[in-house]
């Protein structure tokens, strides 16, 4: 039987990487045994609704290329997929649970709840509502048939709950964490259905993977301590249950506790796959794609963040994560989350991108600032930085000055490097330059080398200036291929505008 599997995110807001990572591995598992992967939307907490939250989910996954077979925004033969749009569905299944005794209508207005909750921390206890309490709540365990009748037909709001027996061990098979056993006396009598016609997250979450005929759940861990119940509801409606797997939650860089939706600004890279702003707060989080990292990189990282092949492997495509992919192998312990194995995924994907594509992102930056440059220089220009990026937006600060004239100059380098002299030892070269007829990067690389060696020169402190006439900075590939591409011309008038420039500002220091 080929397998089905969800991603079922709530739209409360953008999706946290952990939930991308529960979406990828429910797409390798899929593709891995020629299944299909869906995508549902679980918009039952109305509360909790955010303005274009969805919107950017689909999106999300389009940039990753982590694509759905079913869902929303696909269509399929078990949709509706939005839970909002199934809500008349539900209603009769919680209609049967209390049929046959597996869930009752509770009364208790949200005030009595809380003089409950109030009595209870009185005396230092936690209320919950369930085997032990249920027997002194408003409900129609404890009501008369007739009254709970009259409740009903005058239209008091009830919720439905499930009814859990009390000392059953209940098993959770899982995949990932073996047999997990969990006795009933522990857990709350879960509110699965509202009088305002819209099922909880449970029972809509159950009544939907049964008709889905979803074979296999795979989700964070935070909802393992949901899975027991789940459980008991697949026996009440008498349900096959899929098989489970809990994916380890994904931790802080320094492992301590869970990576949460206002930890990525703080310590410095993203949190999530685009930027999100928020539409109330106007706050905006940033995401990977505007942070300048591969949707390949992404990928490649979020895969190995609880799981690796078994070896030492770690660049790994889509097609190779599908094929090597498996459940098994996913770690129970939480996973850290690594920022310089992030970069390094980026870097090396990087290097791997056509010079042809990282031009078109420079040249649109160049137009963004005014600025111009053919496409054949522009992708000289990627091709000497390339081994410098670490994400796309380094293309600008690595090539910057091949685009325009420097206008500072670095003063340390100034207080550095040069000395009395260094200017008539640069017009000399500039002389060396311009004589190279044709210009031959190599032929004028041996000349400026034999005239600093022949006059004894010191190489580091001619070169760092001549450098620093070029770019304004100690920095870039070498020196000789920034020249080929600038041109002898350009060259020449940097060195002249750079010797002007400087010696003013070295005055002071050479006198
Ligand atoms: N709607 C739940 C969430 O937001 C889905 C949990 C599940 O996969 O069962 O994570």
């Amino acid at each position: 039987m080929k397998p089905r599997v969800r991603f079922a995110p709530s739209p409360t807001g953008p999706l946290h990487i952990g939930g991308v990572r529960t979406a990828l591995y429910n797409y390798l598992f899929a593709k891995q045994n020629g299944g299909t992967m869906i995508l549902r939307i679980e918009d039952t907490d109305q509360t909790r609704f955010v303005e274009g939250a969805e919107e950017y989910i689909i999106e999300a996954f389009q940039w990753l290329g982590v694509k759905f077979d079913e869902g929303v925004g696909i269509g399929g033969n078990y949709g509706p997929y939005k839970q909002s749009e199934r809500k008349p569905m539900y209603k009769q299944y919680a209609d049967q649970l209390i049929a046959n005794g597996w869930a009752y209508y509770a009364f208790d207005t949200p005030e009595a709840l809380e003089q409950k909750r109030k009595e209870y921390e009185a005396e230092k206890k936690n209320f919950q509502y369930d085997w032990r309490t249920r027997e002194n709540m408003t409900n129609s365990l404890t009501l008369s048939a007739e009254e709970v009748a009259q409740r009903l037909a005058n239209g008091d709001a009830y919720v439905i709950r499930f009814k859990h027996t009390p000392d059953t061990e209940i098993l959770v098979n899982d995949i990932i964490r073996g047999e997990v056993r969990i006795n009933s006396n522990i857990l709350d009598d879960k509110v699965l259905y509202k009088s305002d016609g819209m099922p909880t997250y449970h029972l809509a979450n159950i009544v939907d993977d049964h008709l889905m005929e979803i074979t296999h759940v795979i989700r964070g861990e935070e909802w393992l301590p949901s899975a027991p119940l789940h459980v008991m509801l697949y026996k009440a409606f008498g349900w096959e249950a899929p098989r489970f797997a809990h994916l380890p939650l994904l931790l802080k860089p320094d492992g301590n506790g869970k990576l949460s939706k206002r930890d990525g600004d703080r310590l410095g890279f993203p949190v999530f796959p685009l930027q999100w702003k928020d539409p109330k707060s106007g706050e905006i989080s940033s995401g990977y794609r505007e942070s300048g990292y591969l949707p390949e990189a992404v990928i490649n990282m979020l895969a190995l963040l609880g799981w690796n092949p078994g070896n030492d492997q770690e660049v790994m495509s889509m097609d190779e994560l599908i094929q090597l992919f498996s459940l098994e192998k996913i770690s129970k312990a939480g996973a850290k989350f690594d920022l310089e194995k992030a970069k390094w995924f980026n870097h090396h994907y990087l290097q791997a991108y056509p010079n042809e594509k990282l031009a078109e992102s420079l040249k649109s930056t160049l137009q963004g600032k005014g600025l111009d440059a053919d496409m054949d220089k522009i992708i000289r220009v990627v091709a000497l930085i390339k081994e410098r990026l670490y994400f796309i937006n380094d293309l600008w600060s690595q090539s910057y000055y091949f685009f325009e004239r420097p206008t500072e100059y670095n003063e340390q380098v100034i207080k550095k490097r040069w000395k009395e002299g260094t200017a008539e030892h640069l017009m000399h070269i500039a002389e060396l330059l311009t004589s190279t007829v044709p210009f031959d990067k190599a032929v004028a690389h041996d000349k400026v080398m034999d005239y600093i060696r022949g006059n004894e020169l010191n190489m580091g402190q001619i070169m760092n200036s001549f450098r620093l006439t070029l770019v304004g900075d100690a920095k870039g590939p070498d020196l000789f291929e920034i020249i080929d591409i600038l041109g002898v011309e350009e060259t020449v008038i940097r060195l002249k505008n750079g010797i002007e420039a400087i010696s003013k500002l070295a005055n002071w220091q050479i006198r």
